[in-house]
């Protein structure tokens, strides 16, 4: 057992309370990590808004990326000192998703993501004789993690944890969704909805991928000259042009592919209106649980193709280590993802700033 601090939510939209708090031993096939770094992705902002339905109190934090402390009994695939990123997938292995290869589907995440435990049900974190739950089965916004091994990707110790702690949700997401799930090939068009770190990072996973026409769309400037940066041919800002429009003109008829990455209804419908009638529409952003979608069904008749994603169809123990590889040959630019830091005590304010729109990759660094 350890004292350490955490971030807390106890209520939607009121402050995360940074308080001390205790966590139990690692029991069998479990690790604690001691975190040195933490992304703040989207998905963090909706249960503190009450967009989607959580267990409380919880320490939310879902990119973590730190370094193993302790093992528990039976841990195979790491040890003490090694360094680790945290996928927020945990696969079983034996579930049918996992055993036909889609383990991000696996049929025991979900429930461990909506009970706030660990896979299988577990809780290691007290405040006082009160338990918490966990965001994802991680809880990073907190200077210690226990979580299952099978949740832990080892990663070479001279790659910067602070960059690669993104590899944990949102670029997976970006890059997955493109390569994985869209199955994009050399040449092929794609338009991506949405510029923040998943968006980007479709673009970089587009890029690496060898598109053909790569299109970008956003309201903001200063974003889409960042996506100009890591591989967008074109850039539309959506709020001076109407971006279905452009990429129909751009692309002769339609793109191949579009992703939209920011979880809004209308904007899928324009993601889906964006290809042509043989194409294929990703959806991996994460909209309030109670919005609804419309689309003309008429357009399926076309043989158009709508497809969701969870994490990029992420193969965490196969692609997790290729892409650590492809940003350390600079394949992959994660790093120009422009970063700001912050400490655990700022964590409302890094929040507030990432709701706002004004930092794509808000990383909290805990030393
Ligand atoms: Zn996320
Ligand atoms: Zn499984």
């Amino acid at each position: 057992m350890k004292k350490m601090r955490a971030a807390i939510l106890y209520r939607p939209n009121t402050p995360l309370r940074v308080e001390e708090v205790t966590i139990d031993d690692p029991q069998d096939r479990e690790i604690m990590v001691k975190l040195v770094a933490t992304g703040i992705c989207h998905s963090d902002l909706l249960p503190i808004k009450g967009e989607v339905p959580s267990p409380l109190p919880i320490v939310l934090g879902h990119e973590g990326a730190g370094i193993v402390e302790r093992v528990g009994p039976g841990v195979t695939t790491v040890q003490p000192g090694d360094h680790v990123v945290l996928p927020v997938i945990f696969t079983c292995g034996e579930c049918r998703y996992c055993v036909e290869g889609q383990p991000a589907l696996c049929a025991e995440v979900l429930p461990a993501h909506l009970m706030g435990t660990l896979p299988g049900g577990g809780r290691r974190l007290h405040k006082g004789d009160q338990d918490l739950h966990l965001f994802y089965s991680q809880g990073s916004f907190a200077e210690y993690v226990v979580v299952h091994e099978r949740t832990a990707v080892k990663v070479p110790k001279d790659a910067r944890l602070d960059v690669l702690c993104l590899l944990s949700c949102r670029v997976t997401t970006g890059v997955g969704s493109v390569i994985n799930r869209a199955g994009l090939r050399a040449g092929e068009s794609i338009v991506i909805y949405g510029c923040g770190g998943v968006g980007l990072s479709a673009v970089m996973g587009a890029k690496l991928a060898g598109a053909g026409k790569i299109v970008a769309v956003d309201l903001l400037d200063r974003r889409l000259g960042l996506a100009k940066e890591l591989g967008a041919d074109y850039v539309i800002n959506a709020s001076r042009e109407n971006p279905q429009q452009r990429v129909v003109e751009i692309t002769g008829g339609g793109a191949d592919y579009s992703i939209e990455s920011i979880g809004n209804v209308n904007v899928m419908a324009q993601a889906f209106a964006s290809i042509h009638s043989a194409g294929t529409c990703v959806l991996v952003g994460a909209a309030p649980m109670a919005d609804v979608l419309s689309l003309f069904p008429f357009e399926f008749l076309l043989g158009k193709t709508l497809k969701g994603s969870l994490l990029g169809n992420v193969r965490t123990m196969i692609d997790v280590p290729k892409y650590v590889d492809l940003y350390m040959q600079g394949k992959l630019p994660i790093d120009k993802l422009a970063a700001k830091y912050y400490t655990l005590d700022e964590i409302n304010e890094a929040i507030a700033a990432v709701d706002r729109g004004e930092v794509i990759r808000a990383v909290i660094h805990f030393d």
